[in-house]
């Protein structure tokens, strides 16, 4: 989940910058490029780069007439630890099968500077793990000689650099995370998932506002109108966003239903508790996948879909993406890793002398997972998929209960017990404090974005007269 949402992540990121990059070729192109604008312009991309939101600069040494004020430009003295501006900076992008040596062909380094630049990185960044794809920043001070350093971003969390003469010093650079609490909110148009993109928050933060709440929620009756909130660490490098630490608070109304979930440690505990100092971990976890949608519920006279006949069906379907992560509902032991015709590839878990979990028509199980693995809760057991009697990808989850299986969704669980009364002092201090917090943020619903935008535009009309009222 985590590196798909890095990934959509990055996506957005290099979209967006990828959009100004060319706006900006686009504006010196216009400026009938000497070589000067098309140094700058590197410069100023890469600039761009760290730091798009810094303010603009340069805009004294540029022509005024093209309002070049929109763009945040910065040209950058220290990057990767060189004053940028003395050297030439050229950059590229490694291609498929492309050794390091071919790309340093190019810039006059020899194939036995490249050897012994290989040894030197062995144990910091190999060049082997160099991949296609990515963009690399070359830096010499002579473009007729041998260049000085290659520059390799392997995320956007580190950064490798290579000196292309001797002594051949190579330095990984972990860069600094900046983290900030932010607040957010919202209110249910159709999915959480949906409600998370239409207020530009990313999936990251849902996913985590979910662990928080422990599925306590039955986000399968999540209806239009419910609200959350929530408090947060946004984790940012140079001003980019690149992801959420932990979750702090989170609020959660569904129906009549309030939900509170605080982050709380001391020495003893750490994790979620709600307003009375109850730990949010529950015995069991509401189901075994995330996002994923109940398609057929528990029912002993159910119409079978392939059978074409009324048959009892003893377990809870949930619905999600081939592959997507079967999770163990709580800790125990796997007592079947195996398959049938019935139930495909399945899985079996004791819980305690009297519950066992099962979960059918898997893709593929989990590594390391069989008959005779302790696993714990929130542990991936396996991958969803259709194996055995399925018409499409899902888990036929099971619960068994003294030897029978019953509805898990009707059980009535005890909550587990509050934290030792002499921890609840400084339990109730926090979550006082966040209370607080969490009360203060507004809701911008879907209307409200409607209104604001129409606010913003009746302004920028400013030539006309007519104003509508009323939606
Ligand atoms: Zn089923």
């Amino acid at each position: 989940m985590g590196g798909h949402n890095k990934n959509y992540l990055q996506l957005r990121i290099a979209v967006k910058y990828k959009r100004k990059i060319v706006k900006l070729r686009r504006l010196y192109r216009q400026l009938n490029g000497t070589r000067l604008f098309s140094l700058l312009s590197i410069v100023a991309v890469i600039g761009l780069l760290a730091n798009p939101f810094s303010s603009f600069q340069t805009a004294a040494k540029l022509p005024t007439k093209l309002q070049l004020a929109e763009f945040p430009i910065v040209v950058p003295t220290i990057k990767y630890g060189f004053a940028l501006d003395t050297f030439q900076v050229m950059e590229g992008s490694i291609k498929n099968n492309q050794f390091l040596s071919q790309i340093l062909e190019n810039y006059h380094v020899d194939y036995q500077s490249v050897d012994k630049l290989a040894t030197a990185a062995k144990d910091i960044f190999p060049v082997t793990k160099l991949r296609a794809g990515k963009d690399f920043i070359v830096l010499t001070k002579d473009s007729t000689q041998a260049a000085d350093y290659f520059i390799y971003e392997p995320d956007v969390f580190s950064y490798v650099s290579y000196q292309l003469k001797p002594p051949f010093e190579v330095k990984k650079v972990d860069r600094k995370i900046e983290t900030e609490i932010k607040t957010a909110s919202g209110i249910i148009e159709s999915s959480l998932w949906n409600t998370m993109i239409d207020n530009d928050l990313s999936f990251e933060l849902a996913s985590k506002m979910e662990d928080a709440l422990a599925w306590s929620i039955d986000f399968y009756h999540i209806q239009k109108g419910d609200q959350f909130k929530v408090i947060y660490e946004n984790q940012s490098i140079d001003g980019k966003t690149v992801g959420v630490g932990k979750v702090l608070a989170s609020y959660y109304k569904n129906y009549d239903n309030e939900y509170y979930a605080y982050y709380f440690e001391n020495k003893k505990h750490h994790g979620y508790f709600d307003g009375e100092g109850r730990s949010m971990q529950k015995a069991f976890l509401k189901s075994p996948v995330k996002f994923a949608r109940i398609s057929s519920r528990y029912n002993k006279r159910r119409f079978h879909p392939i059978l074409k006949r009324v048959r009892p069906h003893y377990g809870t379907d949930y619905a999600a993406p081939r592959g997507s992560k079967i999770y163990a509902v709580a800790d125990g032991v796997v007592t079947k890793s195996s398959y049938t015709r019935g139930n495909g590839n399945y899985i079996k878990i004791r819980h305690d002398k009297s519950i066992q979990t099962q979960y059918l028509h898997m893709n593929g199980f989990a590594k390391g997972i069989h008959s005779g693995v302790h696993v714990k809760q929130g542990q991936v057991i396996g991958y969803v998929g259709s194996t055995g009697l399925a018409t499409g990808p899902h888990v036929c989850f099971r619960f068994w209960k003294n030897g029978k299986q019953v509805n898990h969704l009707r059980l009535n669980l005890p909550p587990p017990d509050p934290m030792p009364t002499e921890d609840l002092p400084a339990f109730y201090q926090l979550r006082d404090s966040l209370k607080i917090q969490l009360e203060a943020i507004p809701y911008r619903s879907f209307e409200q974005k409607e209104i604001d935008l129409a606010a913003t535009n009746a302004t920028n009309q400013s030539t006309s007269k007519t104003k509508k009222t009323g939606p």
